[in-house]
């Protein structure tokens, strides 16, 4: 894993840090630099906003977080002063999702990692994406795009169209399978990689939340898992398989010890 900046293109900068293996994006325009995602603690963004520093761009102007999630959002503080944009349900489920994450960790062995979760100051996002907004860094612009729900109920895709970079948060993921955890959509997703895929050119380069940065094809591919997964779900809750068994039952294209939630949840969309 790579502990440095990569120029992934022209004024892209990508960085993978080893705790929960994020990768952020620094994107520079001529007046304002954009970070997407902050980390997983004040300090950790702290590191991350003086990693920043030592690249030839212009200051941070903007914070964007791709969804709720610790590892993408509880390093904000360490941006206090700067506008920080999410989508509407990230600011609107913030305090739920603290206390309900937070709570996991609780119930979770006693290790630094996770203790540093508990204490660490949070600063939630304070503007606010429905659909779409535009961010002006100075003869650029980027785009955050909500194509939908998948990963979560609020995430966001970063498009910097001039360049044709796309960060993917965690609706692609390189270095593991897709993550379906307790509040993922599902039926949804792959809907969700459709519109991000007609976001994309045969050239865009496509930085996931995790993991070195892919392409459409790969992103193609993922959106076939997902939509496997949602057929093969609506598929037993049709022929009435109880959501218990649901799991052993399938033939899932990826291991099914990750998709006990994706079940559950998906069943609960269906109302069964
Ligand atoms: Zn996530």
């Amino acid at each position: 894993m790579g502990n440095d900046w990569v120029e992934v293109a022209d004024r892209c900068f990508v960085r993978r840090y080893p705790e929960w293996d994020l990768s952020v994006t620094v994107t520079a325009g001529s007046e304002a630099s954009l970070v997407v995602d902050t980390r997983a603690t004040a300090a950790q963004g702290v590191e991350l906003r003086a990693q920043v520093a030592e690249l030839p761009v212009p200051p941070v102007g903007f914070v964007v977080n791709t969804h709720v999630h610790f590892d993408h959002a509880w390093g904000n503080a360490a941006f206090a002063g700067l506008p920080v944009w999410a989508h509407d349900n990230v600011l609107a489920d913030w305090d739920s999702y603290v206390a309900r994450f937070r709570g996991s960790v609780r119930d979770a062995p006693d290790e630094a990692a996770t203790r540093a979760l508990l204490n660490t100051p949070l600063a939630p996002p304070d503007r606010s994406v429905t659909s779409v907004a535009l961010l002006e860094l100075g003869e650029r612009h980027v785009e955050l795009v909500h194509p939908g729900r998948g990963h979560t109920d609020g995430d966001l895709v970063v498009v910097v169209p001039d360049t044709d970079l796309l960060c993917a948060g965690d609706l692609v993921e390189q270095s593991g399978p897709l993550w379906y955890g307790v509040d993922c959509w599902p039926l949804e997703w792959a809907q969700t990689l459709e519109l991000v895929v007609g976001l994309m050119s045969d050239a865009t380069v496509v930085v996931p939340g995790h993991g070195d940065r892919v392409d459409k094809d790969f992103v193609l591919q993922q959106r076939l898992d997902a939509s496997d997964i949602a057929g093969q779900i609506q598929q037993l809750a049709a022929s009435g398989v109880a959501v218990d068994d649901a799991l052993a039952r399938g033939t899932w294209p990826i291991a099914a010890e990750r998709l006990g939630d994706a079940v559950r949840r998906g069943y609960a969309h269906l109302g069964r």
